[in-house]
């Protein structure tokens, strides 16, 4: 796309309004959201969740202020990122989706922040990763399934020293010299009112920050739930359909 060329200019000056309308939408809900919960709301990052979308999206986000990033997919993430990089915007890159060992490699590359690390077998293939590209720890978040269904994804509280148990999880990343243990991460069970998914995530990442007080990230609430995460203590909240329009599909 040349910025010689007036119909792309003017496509990209109509998506970037609309982008912008989306974007004060959100921090207002984001602002109300905080001021009902008594929170200063610069507690709150916004993620801009951008799968599915181009990285023209990523370069018209960036300047219109936002300064994180997520993605749930490496192949589309690597991709992205390269090109939005290319373009000049230097969001920080959070990793939000399934992880699988043998895409770690790939993921150090670009992320700034993994927010889906669930089992130990996951943050030593991660540690090892990051301690070939990296100089600093990368910021790691543990995922955690609020409902214990193992099937889904996600840390299990409560569950014993396991491959999957919470404490073990926490405690195999805070141990990890490559990664930084930053906090924790839970998308609301399908089913479950997101003020009590929520309330149930809070109670978790209060025990863990008992152990590891620096883990005080949670990143909590989407499109959908925000303002119950907000209400629950979020400091990372991951928006995609509210801030980009919906997606074609569902993911
Ligand atoms: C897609 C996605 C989001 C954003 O969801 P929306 O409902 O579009 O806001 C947040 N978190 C994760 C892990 C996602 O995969």
């Amino acid at each position: 796309m040349s910025s010689a060329d007036p119909v792309a200019g003017a496509a990209a000056g109509t998506r970037r309004a609309e982008l912008a309308g989306n974007l004060d939408r959100v921090r207002a809900r984001i602002a109300a959201a905080c001021a009902a919960a008594g929170r200063p709301a610069a507690e709150v990052t916004l993620v801009a969740v951008t799968k599915t979308y181009p990285a023209a999206d990523v370069v018209l986000l960036t300047g219109l202020g936002v300064t994180d990033v997520g993605e749930n997919r490496d192949q589309e993430a690597a991709a992205k990122a390269a090109e939005a990089t290319a373009a000049g915007a230097r969001p920080r890159w959070h990793f939000v989706g399934r992880l699988q060992r043998n895409k770690c490699r790939s993921v150090v590359g670009y992320a700034d922040v993994v927010q889906s690390v669930d089992s130990v077998r996951l943050a030593a293939a991660l540690d090892r990763a990051a301690g070939q590209v990296r100089d600093a720890p990368l910021d790691v978040l543990v995922q955690v399934s609020v409902d214990g269904d193992p099937h889904r994804g996600g840390a299990l509280p409560g569950a014993a020293a396991a491959d999957a148990g919470l404490d073990a999880v926490a405690a195999a990343v805070a141990g990890a010299p490559a990664l930084r243990l930053a906090g924790l991460m839970a998308v609301a069970p399908q089913g479950w009112e997101p003020a009590r998914a929520f309330g149930r995530l809070a109670e978790v990442a209060a025990a863990v920050r008992a152990d590891h007080p620096g883990a005080t990230a949670l990143s909590a609430g989407m499109s959908a739930d925000l303002e119950a995460a907000v209400a629950a203590g979020a400091t990372l909240v991951r928006v995609g359909s509210a801030l980009l329009g919906m997606r074609a599909t569902l993911r």
